[in-house]
């Protein structure tokens, strides 16, 4: 949401070019409601959402704990004031040299979905805790993780009492229920699955004792979405459903979640055409496209807001894409997005819920843009 806050920043700071803001007030407030909505959960935000020193600073001081995917992000949750206590290493895929720096950095939690995974993580950090991250379906999430990530649980099995063999300490079990999960059930199927694995590793005298429920907490984009506190419940009851009474210690890695919503893309319109004189579609083209940030609308997955100054006024259906030199940088064109008609160039748009997942994808210099620039306010 365009905050006044980022909208008073806009109004004096008149940045040019397309930039993110991003309001910290609204990640606090995200922070704050889901500590409110799983109160004996750790939070473990998913630093790859959006790194930005400010935002991490302000997490870290929160209390928070770090989920990175590499060294880089370990030393810049380091940087922020997190311990290495605080940081897990939840990448599945992982170098072995990484995995001794993160190692010599303190870090001693560890993602593995595999055998060859848990070899690395014992020579690499012998002695450190390990979970194992279990398959799920990605059902009713707008951007899944698909298979690239976990095993089957009877595979989980193995690979915690391998862990456990090499001298780890086998720790438990972790899922990812997919990205922009609007399902609140979306956990239950994944925690039936870790407590079917804690029993089977307890039955060989080896005691888990976290289950890492992942991220996956929705953004509201066009369509309204659960609140944390739902999530909290439906989690909450599924985990005593399958655990009773002998509750686990879990995390929660929410990523888009936290800072989604916090984050506003200023952009302009380049251009307004269309293809002949019959078409019924107009094309605008805006100064930021799949390659300056805005890489998740990949197959029109994820369909962010824009506000502009005409709204309210009659709409159109327009095909949106962004100003390079590849026709793969359309954002929408399967189902066009309306726009006013009187939309025209040199008008400025904002794209809103795009706090996450948006600076660290733009490219580096294609057709000379630079990356998106971001200000935290
Ligand atoms: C990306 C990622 C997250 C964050 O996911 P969101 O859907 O953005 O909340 C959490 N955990 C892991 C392991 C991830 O890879």
């Amino acid at each position: 949401m365009a905050t006044q806050r980022i909208l008073d920043f806009l109004a004096t700071r008149r940045p040019d070019g397309p930039c993110l803001v991003v309001d910290l007030d609204i990640v606090e407030d995200n922070f704050n409601a889901f500590r409110k909505a799983l109160p004996d959960s750790a939070i473990f935000y998913a630093v790859k959402a959006n790194p930005a020193p400010e935002v991490l600073r302000l997490l870290a001081s929160l209390g928070s704990n770090f989920d990175c995917a590499s060294v880089a992000e370990v030393e810049m949750a380091l940087e922020a004031g997190a311990t290495a206590k605080r940081i897990s290493y939840g990448n599945t895929i992982k170098k072995e040299r990484d995995i001794a720096r993160a190692h010599a950095l303190g870090v001693s939690l560890f993602a593995v979905d595999c055998v060859e995974e848990v070899e690395k993580v014992a020579r690499a950090a012998p002695g450190a805790r390990v979970f194992c991250r279990v398959l799920t379906d990605g059902e009713g999430a707008e951007w899944p993780l698909s298979r690239k990530f976990g095993c089957v649980p009877t595979m989980a099995i193995d690979v915690l009492v391998h862990a456990d063999a090499l001298g780890l300490i086998a720790t438990g079990v972790s899922f990812h229920v997919g990205s922009q999960q609007t399902d609140t059930q979306a956990w239950d199927a994944a925690i039936a699955d870790a407590k079917y694995v804690f029993e089977a590793l307890a039955d060989k005298g080896i005691v888990l004792t976290l289950v890492n429920m992942g991220g996956g907490f929705p953004t509201r984009y066009l369509k309204d979405v659960p609140t944390a506190s739902a999530y909290g419940q439906a989690i909450f009851a599924s985990l005593r459903k399958h655990f009773g009474n002998r509750l686990p210690e879990t995390i929660i890695e929410p990523g888009r979640g936290m800072v989604g919503d916090a984050g506003v893309i200023k952009a302009e319109v380049v251009l307004v055409s269309k293809k002949s004189a019959e078409d019924a579609n107009r094309w605008v083209y805006l100064d930021i496209g799949k390659f300056g940030g805005l890489a998740e609308t990949m197959d029109e997955a994820i369909r962010y807001p824009m506000v502009t100054k005409h709204d309210g006024e009659r709409t159109e259906p327009c095909v949106v894409a962004g100003p390079t030199c590849d026709s793969a940088d359309v954002l929408y064109e399967k189902t066009p997005y309306p726009l006013p008609i009187s939309l025209t160039v040199g008008d400025e748009v904002l794209i809103e819920g795009t706090g996450a997942y948006t600076t660290t994808y733009a490219s580096v210099a294609f057709n000379g843009i630079e990356p998106l620039r971001a200000y935290v306010i």
